[in-house]
């Protein structure tokens, strides 16, 4: 299998191409076709594994087909990891009409997130803490994504991120595909998956 052949978007194969991704990596070769299907995810993957770009084709896919905005959030556990995430959406996105993303980060100013926030963004990128910041003021509706991914789950329980992100998922629809990826799934994960996800299908590599 080559991403040439796979049927997406000709921008986007043209994009996968064009960052040297020629054969999918095994977790994207298992998660692809299942987050296309729209079924809840849950994913043991690590660093290094191309889950980044296992989760992003699905969530790009699903957003360039949505109207409303934003249509996807990304959840991550730092700012850092945020950043990483939003530059690898951006290289996949060049060229795809009506894409834009944001990043609702700590420990950079608000005032250029929000503004940023307002111009129709189709994919959010956040850390916990800050988006249930944004939400508290009201400056965020979450009522139309259809796609919602917290990657790093392990870190955001190590970190004690696990009321923020139930709290923030409160404001997405119930009936939202959601995809948790984490590097292992001890039992305090298998708790936050059956909260957050609905018939998950379970990928591991
Ligand atoms: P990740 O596991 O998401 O942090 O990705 C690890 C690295 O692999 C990143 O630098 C990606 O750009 C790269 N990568 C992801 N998928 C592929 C692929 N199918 N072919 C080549 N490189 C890839």
């Amino acid at each position: 299998v080559e991403f040439e052949h796979c049927g997406f978007p000709e921008a986007l194969s043209h994009n996968l191409k064009k960052s040297g991704y020629e054969v999918p990596t095994p977790i994207q070769m298992q998660m692809i076709p299942v987050g296309l299907q729209g079924r809840d995810i849950l994913a043991s993957a690590d660093t290094g594994s191309g889950k980044t770009a296992a989760f992003l084709l699905p969530v790009i896919i699903r957003a360039l087909f949505e109207d409303r905005s934003p249509s996807a959030l990304i959840l991550t556990p730092t700012r850092e990891l945020a950043i990483q995430i939003e530059r690898q959406a951006k290289e996949l996105m060049s060229g795809l009409p009506h894409m834009k993303t944001v990043l609702l980060v700590g420990g950079l100013p608000l005032p250029p997130q929000l503004y940023r926030l307002r111009q129709r963004v189709k994919v959010i990128i956040a850390t916990p803490g800050r988006l249930l910041d944004i939400i508290k003021q009201s400056a965020v509706e979450l009522c139309s994504v259809k796609i919602v991914v917290v990657d790093e789950a392990d870190t955001m329980l190590k970190m004690g991120f696990q009321q923020q992100v139930l709290d923030i998922l409160e404001n997405v629809p119930n009936d939202c595909q959601t995809i948790l990826v984490s590097a292992t799934i001890p039992t305090s994960m298998e708790q936050l998956a059956s909260q957050l996800l609905q018939n998950p299908v379970r990928i591991s590599t």
